[in-house]
């Protein structure tokens, strides 16, 4: 999987919500620029495109 700003590296990170530590989502962030896709913004994406 490759960043869509810069094409750099994506790697798998497990983020944390901030409220309620049980809940987390596996997340993609790239190792050059720092972005973060998470499967909420994935889905969002997917949503909006479907719309
Ligand atoms: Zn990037």
């Amino acid at each position: 999987m490759r960043c869509r700003r810069c094409k750099g590296l994506l790697v798998k990170e497990r983020i944390y919500d901030l409220y309620d530590t049980q809940l987390h989502l596996d997340a993609w962030r790239c190792v050059a620029c720092g972005d973060v896709l998470d499967a909420l913004i994935l889905r969002n994406r997917v949503a909006r495109k479907a719309q």
